[in-house]
This record gives C-alpha cells, sequence and structure tokens, in this order.
C-alpha cells in the first residue's frame, strides 16, 4: 500500500530528473564501441534509469535529497540563486521508504543518492549517509548503492559511506585548481576534493579486510579552456595512486541562468574520445605517451585513439599475432581484452591462418585490423571477400 506520503517522494522523485544530465553514474562505451551507442535509457518511471553497474545492468533510482544549494558552481542548474531551479526536498525517511517500495515492486534495484549542499557539506553528509543507513538497516537492502561524498566532508563520514555503499564519487569537476576556480569558485579543489579521493584509498589500505567502496569521478569537460591532457593525466594518477575506478567525463552543456549560459556547448565527441583512451590507459596498459595530442593538448576529434596509435606506429612495424604478447595485441584496432585472450588460446593450437579464423574468434571487423597485423611473418589480405 503506497501512503500518501510516499506517493508524494515519488512523485518529487520524478521531478529531480534534470539530475540525470549532471551525474552520470552508468557505464559509457568500452575503447573499442561506437560514439552512438547509448549507454542509459529511462524507464517508464521517470526518476529511474537503466544503468550498468558493477553488479550488472540494474533499473537504479538517481536522486538528490534536495535540489537546493548555498554554492554557486557556474555550470550547474542547482547553483544558488538560479530562479528557474525548483527547489524539492525529501527527508533520509522519506527517501529510504519510497526507495524500499520501488524495490519491493521490483520498479527500482539500486540507488544513485547525491545532494546539494545546505547548511554545509557535513551536516548534508550526515543526511545522505543516515539516508543510506536506513535503506541498509531498517529495509534491509542488500542492493547496488553508489553515494555521492560531498566536497570537504569528513574521514569518519567517508569511511562510514563507504562500508555502506558500493561506490563513492568525488567529482573534481576540472582537472587543475585554477579551472576549478573558474567553473566553481567555492570549491577547493586539493583541500575539498583530491584529499578525500586520497583519504578513501589511505581508509582501503588501513581496512584491508573489510569491504569498502571503491570510489569514481566526473568531470565537465570544455567550459573553461581544460585540455584533454590534463584530465588524463590527472585520472591516469588517481588510477595508480588512489585506486580510482572510473572517471565519468561530462561534456559540457551551458544552462540558462548561469554565468556559463553564453559559453559554448563542448562537442559530444570530445567527451567519447576521452572515454576510450581513459579505457586505454585503465585497461590496456597503455600511456599518455601512446596517445596523441594535438594544439593545446586535445585528443584528436577526427580519428579513434587505437587507430590513431596504430598509424603512427604499426604500419611500418606490424604485430605478428602468432608471437606478440597479449598487451602488444591489444594495440591493434578492433582487438580488446577478449580478442587478446582468444587469440592467445587458438595460437596455441595454431589454428589462426587468416581473417576469417579472427572473425571466427569474435574479433569484429577484422579486416581493420589487417594493415597493422602479421600472421606467422606474412602480411593478411584486407579483404576478407577474397579468402
Ligand atoms: S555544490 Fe555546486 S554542483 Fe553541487 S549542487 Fe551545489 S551548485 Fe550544483
Amino acid at each position: 500500500m503506497i501512503t500518501q506520503t510516499v506517493s508524494t517522494t515519488i512523485t518529487k522523485l520524478s521531478q529531480m530528473g534534470d539530475l540525470t544530465l549532471f551525474e552520470p553514474a552508468g557505464d559509457q562505451p568500452s575503447a573499442e564501441h561506437s560514439p552512438h551507442a547509448s549507454y542509459q535509457s529511462h524507464s517508464l518511471e521517470e526518476c529511474i534509469t537503466n544503468v550498468s553497474t558493477p553488479k550488472g545492468a540494474k533499473p537504479v533510482l538517481k536522486s538528490m535529497l534536495t535540489t537546493a544549494c548555498e554554492r554557486n558552481c557556474f555550470y550547474c542548474p542547482f547553483r544558488a540563486g538560479r530562479g528557474k531551479t525548483r527547489r524539492l526536498t525529501i527527508s533520509p525517511d522519506e527517501m529510504a521508504k519510497a526507495f524500499n517500495i520501488l524495490t519491493s515492486a521490483k520498479k527500482a534495484d539500486g540507488l544513485f543518492l547525491s545532494s546539494g549542499i545546505i547548511r554545509g557539506s557535513v551536516t548534508t553528509q550526515d543526511k545522505l549517509i543516515d539516508t543510506i543507513e536506513i535503506v541498509r538497516n531498517r529495509y534491509q537492502y542488500k542492493g547496488y548503492i553508489h553515494l555521492k561524498i560531498m566536497p570537504g566532508a569528513e574521514d569518519d563520514q567517508l569511511y562510514r559511506a563507504m562500508q555502506l555503499a558500493d561506490r563513492i564519487s568525488v567529482n573534481l569537476e576540472a582537472p587543475t585548481p585554477e579551472r576549478l576556480n573558474a567553473l566553481a569558485p567555492k570549491k577547493d579543489f586539493e583541500r575539498e576534493l583530491l584529499s578525500m579521493l586520497r583519504a578513501a584509498e589511505r581508509i582501503r589500505r588501513a581496512h584491508p579486510h573489510e569491504k569498502l567502496a571503491n570510489s569514481v569521478t566526473q568531470f565537465v569537460v570544455g567550459a573553461v579552456g581544460d585540455t584533454d591532457l590534463e584530465i588524463l593525466s590527472l585520472t591516469q594518477n588517481l588510477h595508480k595512486h588512489a585506486r580510482l575506478a572510473r572517471a565519468y567525463f561530462s561534456a559540457f552543456n551551458p544552462v540558462l541562468q548561469t554565468p556559463l549560459e553564453n559559453t559554448p556547448a563542448t562537442d559530444p565527441m570530445r567527451e567519447f574520445r576521452l572515454y576510450q583512451s581513459s579505457f586505454l590507459l585503465r585497461d590496456y596498459g597503455w600511456e599518455l605517451e601512446d596517445l596523441t595530442f594535438a594544439g593545446v593538448g586535445n585528443l584528436r576529434l577526427d580519428v579513434d585513439p587505437k587507430l590513431a596509435y596504430a598509424q603512427e606506429n604499426l604500419t611500418r612495424s606490424p604485430v605478428d599475432l602468432m608471437t606478440a604478447e597479449r598487451h602488444i595485441l591489444m594495440r591493434v584496432p578492433n582487438i580488446g581484452p577478449k580478442g587478446a585472450d582468444a587469440i592467445l588460446r587458438a595460437r596455441r593450437k595454431g589454428n589462426i591462418r587468416d581473417l576469417g579464423d579472427l572473425r571466427k574468434l569474435g574479433i569484429a571487423a577484422p579486416e581493420k585490423a589487417a594493415p597493422f597485423i602479421l600472421l606467422g611473418g606474412k602480411h593478411v589480405p584486407h579483404q576478407i571477400g577474397l579468402l
């Protein structure tokens, strides 16, 4: 039975749909996928979004405790003083109750919870944690929870959030203090954001036997002169030293009645190239030097970063699929981790003779890899039809 209070809460939740534009919580396309692939779609319930989580694809309730905020980030529709934004607030108890109704009805299986900041980050973080305590303890929910960490939250709050959630996000928004100052002048890059990602890693190291949430971050791309090189240098560093699970990139889109309303939107292809490159750095063993940056330090929009690498490096020194190590195989366009593993297994049996065999191993469009490979020391014909 849905009470009037819960029904009102669910109505409020659906009215907070704007949040999905600013808080991507699902997996984006991989390094090998098309830029046009959709990574999330909205279900019938406006407040629920189907996202790919570490626990598989789930209908996740994605919401805020409040759309009011005392800060004034220049890109954000929830910034203080923006008249167009409808301010809605839900208490921890109401939110937990509504989520329980949605999970019991099998409408949602996962929660992404964020909030505007009211009465400081610590008070707001307490409310977020209270909500998750109720969800976990009163309603015994064991599924996926992604919890936002407020800038400047305390270490104890961070630890408790990591115990309760599967994933926490500390959104850096920009790659340097100067860029952040141009984007969100009330946020302190080092003290409130970067230090939190480092603190999360210290907590993990101090509690090696506890199951703790992983960390993710997000960048608003292209509003204040930030470069891809700055963004990827920082994410690479955080992958290596703070066990960052992943970075999300959000191409800047101007919002009316904000200081950046006349700043041009960022080409969505830039966001896609950043995703491709970050997967190459995180999952393929690439280093920054392997990526091709042009001009001020941005990735080329006109060419896939793997293809750019192959054209520069593999045309004259093709990779022999019969002898190359796994990380070298993954430098070839259209060969990812699964394809490399399939090649390693197949070549032990000696049965890779042509592009048709590669296709049978699950490598899509192997003719795209053909200019950059050898099979047993010999070039292979580029057209499958010729085989
Ligand atoms: S802290 Fe900044 S980004 Fe977050 S809700 Fe407030 S204004 Fe928006």
